[in-house]
């Protein structure tokens, strides 16, 4: 049966606001952060109007209703991502969170001078700068997996730089900026070969279905937010054994086992790495998240998003001067391009007075940029209850836009 996207639609009350320029909304930014459905913005209400108090610490009702939301949202992501009971969940700020815990607490405690970390040339900042910051303490060095033309990743690039000081592999399932998707449990079957740690930021692919996990994959970066979710809040899986052995990342409530003056002592994970009151309502919003995601019908959702991606790129492709950066097969439906002669922040503000929300810039991924040769790209991304009348109306303006401003 065909994804009903109209019926989709109707979960998310957002997608009907009215604009001040008066034309109907067309959200094409959904790799910078989701629309979130109502069964989401009812789970977090709910939690403030109906139990909300601090988890884990006191005998009363309300204390252990909020403690059993909030373990149950953590099963529940932990199995959405498919991890078994070799990993351990961790409750994040979100992906930046997230690999910033793996490249400073694994990283900070386990890297010394010549041994070697290797990251893709289409990263997302959060999945550069926190190696770079522990490659300066560590004296570890940063090698860059290349992309070919098409925007997938060059495995035989990769394969020449592996070896045996080769101690981290941290890569995107999916670039932010060229949509690609990597075929990541062949990269890490090759990164184990070399008995290197493997890191895999999925901010962009899980939002999708799109399954990363194999037992080769040791930690799993994901924000809530692109996945329907609140912002604020994210996981980190992670191989339990690998977490027990790491010191903790900040002290305080909760991670401890005891504290005294003489000697304090940690618990096992997820509780180590979470010290403090945590986002109580986000983590309950995120398990409301996954299980909206668990009630659609991946498959087809799939589909319709690939649907839409066709169509876009041959209506692009319809468009003098645009210059589409990435095309790789299998890619997610997001679309950078950049037009000669026109300033990307101009495509964007001129859509925007359409009503047609889309992101130009950097993308927090000034490598990439320097490689594709661009100072910035416009980027459409797109997500399951968008429609083709939608494409047909951002295809139009955009054509528009590119006529006006040449
Ligand atoms: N990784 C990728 C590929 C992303 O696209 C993003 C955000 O756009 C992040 C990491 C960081 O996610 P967050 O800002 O939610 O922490």
């Amino acid at each position: 049966m065909k994804f009903d996207v109209k019926k989709a639609r109707e979960d998310f009350p957002i997608l009907k606001t009215e604009l001040k320029c008066g034309h109907p909304l067309v959200y094409f930014d959904n790799s910078a952060t989701s629309q979130k459905p109502l069964s989401v913005v009812e789970a977090v209400s709910d939690f403030y109007l109906r139990y909300n108090s601090n988890i884990h610490r006191s005998a009363h009702e309300l204390s252990e209703n909020a403690t059993r939301a909030y373990e149950n949202a953590r099963e529940k992501i932990q199995s959405f991502f498919k991890a078994d009971d070799s990993y351990s969940t961790i409750f994040t700020r979100g992906a930046t969170e997230s690999l910033n815990m793996v490249a400073q607490v694994w990283g900070g405690s386990n890297l010394k001078p010549g041994d070697e970390i290797i990251l893709s040339e289409a990263e997302h900042h959060a999945n550069i700068v926190p190696w770079q910051i522990v490659s300066e303490k560590t004296g570890a060095k940063i090698k860059v997996a290349k992309i070919r033309e098409d925007g997938s990743f060059d495995f035989e690039h990769f394969l020449s730089l592996l070896g045996k000081r080769v101690k981290v592999v941290s890569v995107a399932h999916a670039y932010n900026v060229l949509g690609s998707v990597n075929d990541v449990k062949k990269i890490a079957a090759a990164a184990k070969e070399c008995g290197a740690l493997v890191s895999v930021d999925a901010a962009q692919s899980a939002p999708h279905w799109l399954d990363a996990l194999s037992g080769e994959i040791d930690f799993l970066s994901v924000s809530a937010h692109k996945c329907y979710g609140p912002t604020g809040i994210g996981v980190l899986v992670g191989k339990r054994e690998l977490l027990d052995s790491m010191p903790p990342w900040q002290g305080g409530g909760d991670m401890i086992e005891n504290v005294s003056w003489e000697k304090t002592t940690f618990r096992a994970s997820p509780a180590r790495f979470e010290a403090g009151t945590p986002d109580i309502a986000g983590a309950i919003g995120f398990g409301a998240a996954v299980d909206y995601m668990n009630s659609i019908d991946s498959e087809g959702a799939k589909l319709h998003e690939n649907e839409l991606l066709a169509r876009l790129a041959d209506a692009l492709s319809e468009i003098k001067g645009l210059r589409i950066f990435g095309w790789a097969k299998g890619k997610l439906p997001i679309v950078s391009f950049a037009c000669d002669g026109i300033h990307q922040n101009d495509i964007s503000t001129f859509l925007n007075t359409q009503g047609i929300a889309i992101r130009s810039g950097h993308h927090c991924a000034e490598p990439l940029m320097k490689t594709l040769g661009v100072s910035g790209t416009c980027r459409a991304s797109l997500a399951f209850y968008n429609t083709a009348e939608e494409v047909d109306i951002f295809a139009e303006k955009l054509s528009r836009a590119v006529k006006l401003l040449s």
